[in-house]
């Protein structure tokens, strides 16, 4: 399977290379789609902040485990929500039988020891975490630690990587001005169809051509987003799809399970969603 780095694998820090848990130890499999590993290394050769921006699981994170592992960084992975504060990047000071100690957060290990830090949409993380990378993602380069009084100069190798679905941003969910302009911006989009079908094969087993029949009702659906779907099915739930068929689920049971019941909850969309997948499948 894929090389995800997470935390829940950092389970005994390591003395000697406190970024360890966050190495990519095997190449994450990644079918380019235009010629974004090339702008990547621009922007990273500049250390450009970059904005990955696009529908979800169209590919953005495993597109950065890729570059993270032909790079040979250590990628260090945030999922933002509405509850992430700036200290959980930055980092707290916890009880010990010393006493306190601080603990450097996910972005500070990665500014002060280089590697990629990757927040996964940015837009959902609470408004002072973003103002808080600010320093970050200018010329400064700098991450002021308020409760240790430490300025922190970022390593040379440090790189802020963001990822963000302009989809949601009819829901409020937009990214301010003096946060998205201190970014480069990668937009992503859905692979060609015959790509597509290709990296829907190698990750769930399932033949060409019922990953093509997949690929092809994903299309319908992504068509449908201005009739109620807020959008429409990813190369994700292909996968998952196309995994459930190959232990035996029938195709449309399948679709059901990972496409039109998992892309709306309205009884309505879901009936003609299933009725699209009868047709496609
Ligand atoms: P996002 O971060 O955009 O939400 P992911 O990177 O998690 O999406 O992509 C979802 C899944 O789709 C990945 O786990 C991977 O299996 C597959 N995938 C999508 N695009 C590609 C691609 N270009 N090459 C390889 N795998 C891809």
């Amino acid at each position: 399977g894929p090389a995800a780095c997470d935390a829940s694998r950092s389970a005994e820090p390591a003395r000697t290379d406190p970024l360890a848990a966050w190495r990519l130890r095997d190449e994450p499999f990644y079918a380019p789609v235009a010629g974004e590993v090339a702008l990547f290394e621009h922007a990273w050769h500049h250390r450009l902040p970059l904005l990955l921006k696009g529908p979800t699981g169209c590919g953005k994170t495993r597109f950065v485990e890729h570059m993270a592992w032909r790079l040979g960084l250590p990628l260090v992975t945030v999922a933002c929500n509405e509850d992430l504060t700036a200290a959980d990047l930055t980092g707290r000071h916890l009880l010990d039988a010393q006493g306190t100690v601080w603990q450097d957060g996910p972005l500070t290990l990665a500014v002060r020891h280089g590697g990629i830090c990757y927040l996964d949409e940015i837009v959902e993380a609470h408004a002072d975490t973003t103002v808080a990378i600010h320093p970050l993602a200018d010329a400064r380069r700098i991450l002021p630690l308020e409760r240790t009084g430490e300025l922190l100069h970022a390593h040379p190798d440090f790189l802020l990587v963001a990822s963000y679905n302009p989809g949601y941003r009819g829901r409020g969910k937009g990214l301010k001005a003096s946060t998205r302009q201190r970014f480069a911006s990668l937009a992503f989009g859905y692979p060609a169809p015959e790509a597509e079908a290709a990296i829907v094969v190698r990750e769930s087993g399932v033949a060409p051509a019922i990953a093509e029949r997949l690929v092809h009702l994903a299309g319908r659906t992504r068509a449908l987003t201005d009739e109620g779907l807020d959008e429409g099915a990813s190369t994700r739930m292909l996968i998952h799809a196309g995994r459930l068929i190959g232990d035996g689920v029938s195709v449309l049971d399948a679709a059901r399970l990972t496409v039109t019941q998992a892309l709306s909850d309205d009884p309505e969309i879901e009936a003609s969603l299933q009725a699209l997948a009868e047709a496609c499948l």
